[in-house]
């Protein structure tokens, strides 16, 4: 019943084979997604090549740079999607970003350049990404974006990044509302903690996990694949009436108390 054949979807956020957007890709690859990926570009182009070696088995058919911090970068990413496919169905935003010091000691402490920065990568792309998007999804279309607990409770060192998911989160309840009489869908998945590039900036990120591990319903924390596979339930018609939702994938933990 989970059939995106036919659909194109950008996935943004693949740094290698842990992180969260490639087992996203995979899963919208294996429900007949036409897969477009794009990477963070560096000097070396190191980046470029490693990710295009692991995306390769998915035959994407736009592989493009895409810093969003570089408005220009994001303006040709889209415009080759208009010409290569000109309708885009489905954007998936996965990435993040904040400085060390921002991640773990004392809140108080972040510097203004720090918490600038970590908000304009990890929750105003997702607002300049949707408006590049929005007028490529002619027929309608989903937004995914990935969240975390630590937006919405105090969860001890993800400090400058929970300001920027609790932000991301109030960002997909406006975006839903404004782009639904488009029929575009805007939703957030809310990962349970899991061992990525961007995880292990996090002070303690193996202690989060041991502790979920214990205390989750399910008694196990969550994989890219699991969030994959809700990601491309979100991004199909069987998700129809599903939007401004934050959607928990994360073992159950999010209900516990204690
Ligand atoms: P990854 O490190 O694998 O992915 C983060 C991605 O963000 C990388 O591809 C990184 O590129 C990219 N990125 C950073 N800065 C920029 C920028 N300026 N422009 C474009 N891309 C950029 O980690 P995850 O898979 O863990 O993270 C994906 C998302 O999932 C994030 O939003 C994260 O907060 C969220 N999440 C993660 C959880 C976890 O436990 N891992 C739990 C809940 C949510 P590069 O590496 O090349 O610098």
């Amino acid at each position: 019943m989970l059939d995106l054949t036919g659909k194109n979807a950008l996935v943004t956020g693949i740094a290698n084979n842990r992180s969260i957007a490639w087992g996203i890709a995979q899963q919208l690859h294996k429900a007949g997604a036409n897969i477009g990926v794009t990477y963070l570009p560096d000097d070396k182009g190191r980046f470029e090549k490693k990710v295009g070696e692991l995306v390769d088995p998915l035959n994407p058919s736009i592989f493009v740079p895409c810093d969003v911090q570089n408005e220009a970068q994001i303006t040709s990413a889209f415009e080759a999607i208009a010409q290569k496919w000109g309708r885009l169905d489905i954007l998936i935003h996965c990435l993040a970003f904040a400085d060390k010091e921002g991640l773990t000691g004392d809140f108080s402490a972040i510097p203004k350049a720090a918490f600038t920065q970590a908000l304009e990568i990890s929750t105003y792309s997702l607002v300049s990404l949707t408006r590049a998007a929005k007028p490529l999804m002619s027929q309608g279309g989903s937004i995914l974006t990935l969240t975390y607990l630590g937006g919405v409770k105090v969860i001890p060192n993800y400090n400058l990044m929970g300001i920027a998911k609790a932000g991301l989160e109030m960002s997909v309840r406006y975006l839903a509302s404004e782009l639904g009489p488009l029929n575009i869908r805007v939703n957030a998945i809310s990962a349970g903690p899991i061992r990525t590039l961007a995880s292990s900036a996090v002070g303690g990120i193996l202690d989060m996990i041991h502790h979920v591990e214990k205390v989750a319903p399910l008694r196990r924390t969550v994989t890219q694949v699991e969030v994959g596979n809700t990601a491309a339930f979100l991004c199909s018609d069987l998700a129809s009436g599903i939007t401004g939702q934050i959607i928990y994938v994360d073992a159950g933990y999010e209900i516990m108390g204690m």
